[in-house]
């Protein structure tokens, strides 16, 4: 089947002296792997497999042009001709895939992790621990000197070009903005200074590389910090560096220390493509919009309308490597979609782990979790649709094993099901949607509604049974946690239960923090909430018209939030600690924004007709509530695992269990799906 559906997004891009096979960038997510040399043939094979998904050009990681500009000690560096045989294994396995890449160059300045970042100014970031210091004059020319080499090395590797990181709050944004360059010499002051270490940059890599090599520029296009640019000097600065060399502007949207969220999942879909938009207006050459772009109908919406030239998604080829030959194909149902949850990407990233994908385990891994034909075909049960469910039934029927898949419910998801009902998290909806495709096309025998015994499964003869039943949720003994006030985040999720307007949450993990959006949304709000409802949450002006595109947030001046609630936990410290890195403080942020009480160090006494009791900071206190939600955590539901002498003793089937089923401590989805794909993987 070919596509009708998308065909601007799939039409080749004439650079003038290179042709771009489409209109889809692959752009640039920092995996790890680019950071060891020892890593290059696992990079380059995780490459190769996204050339060969179609997409039409791609960017690496950020690779440093010196040592102060490393984000972390010993990151990616390419500065001499010993470091150019590693990278052309990325260029090679890309070529043979008939692919086109670039090298991202990215110097960290003051966001970098380690003791010798530099800056245009020596004033810390408050996202890292170290104090820059700031660029002497002749410091400046050396790293313009750096950013040339570094460029003339890649394209001796073999890189069809350079993208240069202009975005986010690193180095070359530090020296555009107010905020942190404050400079009094020819390099700071007036937005002529301010981009003067951009611009030379530029006609300095372009004098490097000749005409022939893209030059794309990573322009910020939106800073959303105080002290960032408006709309204006965005232009001037576009206008200069167009002058200088560029071919293509990728559009970057906030430094990593601002207060707004741009990338993770209740960020409207394509929130900032009027940004991209509106630059290219002011500029001849392409423009690429970026940021929460993960479907084809909206990245072709905005190629045909004219409104940019070319999409940049990063981590949605991280979710499905042929995102692309699958839009070709017209099975755009078929995409694995990135939900934009940040777990096992970027939180890795920032753990200093290698990224993957919470619904790609393969992604990263693609020399090391391999899907082999099965050697011998089995009989396959697997118990539980939710994500380790589904993820194991899908590796071992892709495998050639026959499978069924059981569940008590009359569709597949689990947990899933449950996250998709939460404002902001909608996206959950499409890993279902994938799930049921993947399914499907592998051939699962699927038995819903049925909630299976061990008789039953004996009966079937199966060789292998995977127990992926899940959790049940834990109810906490408080006295008078019976009371007609008390119910489970199970029977609010699922709107059995439409608690009052004063709700109390017992226990602040991730699904506290969930029950919390869920409670706090007024349904008079459409969902996915419009992007203009969300602009005026955050405070987000697209215009640009201040100062980085920041307008006071409006939300907590609404009359009241939509219910007056506590959220607590018993252990003392931040509440939502254990959230993911990069999305934890939005959630956070969005119940003080709606004037939630958060409590730690609680002590329940009871509940009964006036409420919960509890002690805090050693006095009591009565909480005056109409419901008590628990969201006190989970316990293994694992009824149909044998006695570990009866699993290891049967001759068949051989017992699995996987998932919240094993484990309910920190169960999460991400661990789920990969321990199921490995287990999967070798049966
Ligand atoms: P969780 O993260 O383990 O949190 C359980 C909460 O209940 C804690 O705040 C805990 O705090 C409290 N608690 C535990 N035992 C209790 C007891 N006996 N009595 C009263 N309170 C008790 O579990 P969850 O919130 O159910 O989430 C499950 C998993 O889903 C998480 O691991 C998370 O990875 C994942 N998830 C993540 C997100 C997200 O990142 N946004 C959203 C949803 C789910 P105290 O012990 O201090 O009271
Ligand atoms: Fe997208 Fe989440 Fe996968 Fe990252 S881990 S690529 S955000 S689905």
């Amino acid at each position: 089947m070919t596509n009708t559906l998308h065909p601007n997004l799939l039409k080749p891009l004439d650079l003038g002296f290179t042709t771009l096979k489409n209109r889809v960038i692959m752009g640039s997510m920092h995996t790890g792997l680019e950071d060891r040399f020892y890593n290059y043939p696992k990079l380059a094979e995780y490459f190769r497999e996204r050339a060969r998904g179609g997409v039409g050009l791609m960017v690496t990681g950020g690779i440093s042009p010196n040592r102060q500009g490393w984000l972390l000690p010993f990151g990616g560096t390419l500065n001499s001709i010993f470091d150019v045989p590693n990278h052309r294994k990325v260029t090679t396995a890309v070529h043979e895939e008939g692919g086109k890449i670039l090298m991202q160059i990215l110097h960290a300045g003051r966001y970098g992790y380690q003791p010798f970042v530099v800056s245009a100014s020596a004033k810390k970031s408050p996202i890292s621990p170290f104090k820059p210091k700031a660029l002497t004059e002749r410091g400046i020319r050396a790293t313009i000197r750096d950013y040339a080499r570094c460029a003339g090395l890649a394209r001796q590797a073999g890189y069809d070009g350079v993208e240069i990181m202009g975005s986010e709050g690193y180095l070359l944004s530090q020296f555009l903005c107010t905020r942190t360059n404050q400079r009094t010499d020819r390099w700071g002051g007036s937005i002529e200074n301010r981009m003067r270490l951009p611009v030379e940059i530029v006609q300095q890599v372009r004098a490097a590389v000749g005409a022939d090599f893209i030059i794309m520029f990573r322009h910020s296009v939106l800073d959303l910090v105080e002290g960032g640019n408006t709309w204006d000097e965005v232009v001037q600065v576009a206008q200069a560096l167009e002058q200088a060399g560029v071919s293509i502007f990728n559009t970057g949207i906030g430094w990593h220390e601002a207060r707004i969220p741009t990338i993770v999942t209740s960020v409207p879909r394509a929130a900032f493509a009027s940004v991209a938009a509106r630059l290219r207006q002011a500029v001849k050459v392409p423009v690429v919009a970026s940021n929460r772009i993960n479907m084809p109908d909206e990245a072709e919406a905005l190629i045909a309308s004219g409104a940019v030239d070319l999409v940049s998604m990063a981590r949605p080829f991280l979710a499905d490597p042929e995102w692309v030959n699958k839009v070709a194909a017209g099975r755009a149902d078929e995409i694995n979609t990135c939900i934009a949850c940040n777990q096992a990407c970027l939180d890795h990233t920032f753990a200093n782990k290698r990224a993957t994908c919470l619904v790609n385990p393969r992604a990263g891994f693609e020399t090391e979790l391999v899907y082999r034909p099965a050697t011998r075909k089995k009989r396959v049960a697997v118990v539980g649709a939710g994500p380790a469910g589904m993820s194991a039934a899908a590796v071992a029927a892709e495998r050639g094993h026959a499978v069924t898949l059981f569940d008590s419910s009359d569709s597949i998801g689990g947990q899933f099901k449950l996250a998709m009902q939460v404002p902001g998290k909608e996206e959950f909806a499409q890993t279902l949607r994938y799930f049921g495709a993947r399914l499907q096309a592998a051939g699962v025998k699927l038995v819903l509604g049925l909630r299976v015994t061990r008789e039953q499964l004996s009966a079937q003869e199966f060789d292998e049974v995977i127990i992926a039943t899940g959790i049940v949720p834990r109810i906490p003994a408080i006295p008078g946690v019976g009371h007609a006030k008390v119910v489970s985040y199970l029977d609010v999720l699922q709107r059995k239960v439409t608690p009052g307007k004063r709700v109390v949450i017992i226990g602040a993990g991730g699904i506290g923090f969930d029950v919390g959006e869920f409670l706090l949304h007024d349904p008079a709000i459409p969902l996915p909430v419009p992007l203009a409802h969300w602009c005026h949450e955050w405070g987000v002006d697209l215009n640009a018209m201040t100062q980085g595109g920041l307008t006071p947030p409006t939300a907590h001046e609404a009359p009241q939030p939509y219910r007056q609630l506590y959220l607590l936990q018993r252990k003392a410290g931040k509440l939502g600690a254990g959230l993911g890195k990069t999305s934890g403080w939005v959630h956070r942020a969005t119940l003080q924004r709606n004037g939630v009480e958060m409590l730690a160090g609680v002590e329940y006494l009871r509940i009964d007709d006036a409420g919960l009791h509890i002690r805090v900071g050693g006095a009591e206190r009565l909480l005056e509530v109409d419901h008590i939600v628990l969201c006190a955590g989970q316990d293994p539901l694992a009824e149909l695992m044998p006695d570990a002498k009866a699993a290891t003793t049967a001759a068949a089937p051989r017992f699995h269990c996987i998932g919240g089923a094993a484990l309910a401590v920190e169960l999460d989805a991400k661990r789920a799906i990969r321990e199921a794909a490995v287990l999967a993987a070798g049966l």
